[in-house]
């Protein structure tokens, strides 16, 4: 009997952050073809009989090439094997689900896509803040600083002041990344938040302005990057500025109070 792939988005990477599906499908595979991201807490479902292999292309090390990848999926299938295509985030987001789509329906294999939570809603939640805001942003642009021909990254075309960027792969050269979005219409004064690992335990986030990221060091990946306005309220909070104007606040609340002149200034 001919087996059947299922896709399953495996989430940002710590495994309460999997779906009920993907666990199912799991813990009913045969064949699991993972990529790096996908942490061992996760692949610790898989039944132990599974045959567990770590597909994963880390940039400059391609374990294996899309065309491999391909040809196990489908091989394992027509063995009548129940495989997991084990990916991060949600499958169909920079996942080079299309290619593996294709082939698929190339070899007439039957699928199933499982989604899963994105890096993009991840992050959101870990800074605490909103993708999208009827009264700040009315437009999420999903991103990437890294494409297979090497284009820039091109926020033209989108209103920089009424959308939120979700940058995925926004690293190694922040500096690039930054210089991109600028040259395509989006104010160096755009507040910004950068999470690394978010979702896990080594989860970082730092709020910041575009331009400050520019020159910001020891960012760990992966770590995706988020710019808008969506993302004021917490640089308000936590960045650097405010803790002056923290200050200056409280200077000036002095100042009142000495002069014996009503607080309500
Ligand atoms: N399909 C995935 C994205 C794959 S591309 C998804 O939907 O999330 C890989 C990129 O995703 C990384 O370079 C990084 O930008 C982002 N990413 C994945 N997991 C992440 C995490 N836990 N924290 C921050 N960024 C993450």
């Amino acid at each position: 009997m001919a087996g059947k792939v299922y896709i399953v988005g495996a989430g940002p990477g710590s495994a309460d952050l999997l779906t009920l599906r993907a666990a199912s499908r799991l813990r009913a595979a045969q064949v699991v073809l993972h990529d790096d991201l996908v942490p061992a807490e996760i692949l610790e479902l898989c039944p132990v009989s599974a045959r567990v292999i770590n597909v994963g292309k880390r940039c400059g090390r391609h374990a294996n090439s899309q065309e491999q990848i391909n040809a196990l999926m489908v091989w394992h299938a027509q063995d009548g094997k129940s495989v997991v295509r084990l990916k991060s985030g949600d499958p169909a987001v920079f996942g080079r689900l299309g290619e593996e789509l294709d082939a698929l329906n190339k070899a007439s294999v039957e699928f199933e896509i499982v989604p899963g939570i994105t890096a993009a809603s991840a992050a959101a939640a870990a800074a605490g803040i909103t993708l999208t805001d009827r009264r700040a942003a009315s437009s999420l642009v999903t991103l990437t600083a890294h494409t297979c021909r090497g284009e820039k990254l091109q926020a033209r075309g989108f209103d920089a002041k009424h959308s939120t960027f979700a940058i995925y792969m926004p690293g190694p050269d922040y500096k690039r990344t930054v210089r991109d979005l600028i040259e395509s219409g989006v104010d160096a004064g755009t507040p910004c938040v950068v999470v690394s690992n978010a979702g896990r335990k080594s989860e970082e986030i730092r709020y910041l302005s575009l331009a400050a990221l520019s020159s910001a060091s020891g960012i760990a990946a992966p770590a995706i990057l988020i710019v808008g306005e969506v993302a004021r309220t917490e640089y308000d909070k936590n960045s650097p500025r405010h803790e002056d104007s923290e200050k200056l606040l409280a200077e000036i609340a002095r100042e009142v109070k000495d002069s014996h002149l009503p607080l309500s200034l």
